[in-house]
């Protein structure tokens, strides 16, 4: 899992916590109004009530679910942004209760929330800049509260000891972020050594070309992913005469000669040729993203590399292959793709060797 698949799993859950908040602040507010006790401690009338605690907090808190709603599901928008947007949410529905209803230092510091929420993202600049709109909105508030609103008992200590506790939240996010970082660090370190492993697990020591696990594991992926639109095909090579080469060589020069075929498959390009090693001095080579023609090219190109190749131990003696090719279809599994190679393999074979069969056998006749 990278960073973002790690932010982007945090979104959601963020958000509802929001849309929970919003409908909680408007709650409380239709409470205060309709519990006398609680309305009593403040001071104007209904109608001001109205407007001020419950109309427009509410068109406030709703604008900003609203946008980050849009912006959380529009496929336009950076994960950053995203990111961003949240954040954004959670801050103006802590900033609208701060500057609304702002005298006490416990309320006036609820941006902090937004401040620690912004670290789950892991990014220094965004909680920073939170921190930052954040000390702006306690400024705001105690304007706000003093100029328009002029409420009595406002006192400045207040927005100090707030301000105070924003910075504090800043910093604790800062290290929460560290903390984060770090435990990140430590799985993606985890996760490329394992991937190593698995990599290393796939590959055929002798050769360096995919193993019969490796092989499998990539057909299953390509034969699920399939679409007609790029084609596939698999070549399947068997080196002729091998168990010869081994008895008058040594089986060390044998494995030579294996190397040598994997390296001049390799050296056709590595990107839409992927050659696995099937078996003994079995080779399978998958091709993508490229016309018939040209994977028939291709292989009866690995042909003429393999068979021009001149070993030091057997002079001016060439070894070849034979090989079947086939193109996939839909209505195969993997298993008959591979049979219907092998079956062309296997005619090639009895029909002198060192060529490489692509059509069906019962058509072979006439090419033969
Ligand atoms: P054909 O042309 O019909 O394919 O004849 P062949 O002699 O190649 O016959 P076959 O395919 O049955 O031979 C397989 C030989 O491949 C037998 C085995 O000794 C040899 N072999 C399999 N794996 C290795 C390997 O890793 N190294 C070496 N040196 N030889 C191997
Ligand atoms: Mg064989
Ligand atoms: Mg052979």
């Amino acid at each position: 899992m990278n960073i973002y698949d790690f932010q982007k799993k945090w979104r959601k859950p963020l958000f509802w916590i929001g849309v929970f908040f919003c409908l909680s602040c408007l709650f409380m507010e239709i409470l205060i109004f309709i519990i006398p006790q609680f309305r009593m401690q403040i001071k104007c009338t209904d109608d001001v009530y109205r407007f001020r605690y419950i109309l427009i907090p509410t068109i406030l808190n709703v604008s900003a679910v609203l946008v980050a709603f849009i912006m959380i599901r529009s496929s336009r928008v950076s994960q950053r942004l995203k990111n961003y947007s949240i954040c954004g949410m959670l801050l103006v529905i802590c900033m609208v209760i701060q500057i609304f209803h702002g005298i006490y230092a416990s309320v006036l510091s609820l941006p902090s929330l937004a401040i620690f929420i912004s670290a789950v993202f892991a990014e220094n600049r965004l909680t920073y800049t939170i921190t930052v709109i954040s000390l702006i909105s306690t400024l705001t508030s105690y304007i706000v509260g003093h100029k328009f609103f002029d409420e009595s008992d406002i006192f400045i200590s207040n927005y100090i000891i707030a301000s105070a506790i924003i910075i504090i939240a800043y910093f604790c996010s800062n290290l929460l972020l560290r903390f984060i970082y770090s435990q990140l660090h430590t799985v993606k370190k985890g996760h490329t050594n394992e991937e190593r492993l698995i990599n290393k697990m796939r590959l055929d020591p002798l050769t360096g070309l995919y193993n019969r696990g490796g092989m499998d594991s990539i057909m299953d992926e390509l034969i699920k992913n399939y679409d007609p639109e790029h084609a596939l095909y698999l070549l399947m090579i068997d080196i002729d005469n091998f168990k010869s080469v081994n008895d008058t060589y040594g089986h060390q020069n044998g494995d030579t000669v294996l190397r040598t075929l994997a390296q001049v498959i390799l050296d056709m390009g590595r990107k839409d040729i992927i050659p696995c090693r099937y078996g003994g001095e079995e080779v399978c080579v998958m091709f993508r993203n490229m016309d018939i023609d040209d994977a028939i090219r291709k292989s009866n190109k690995i042909l003429s590399d393999f068979r021009n190749v001149r070993y030091d131990f057997s002079g001016d003696h060439s070894i070849t292959f034979s090989a079947g090719f086939v193109q996939y279809e839909p209505k195969y599994t993997k298993d008959e793709w591979i049979k219907i190679a092998d079956t062309r393999l296997y005619f090639a074979k009895q029909n002198g060797k060192n060529r490489v069969i692509s059509i069906p056998v019962e058509e072979t006749t006439q090419i033969i």
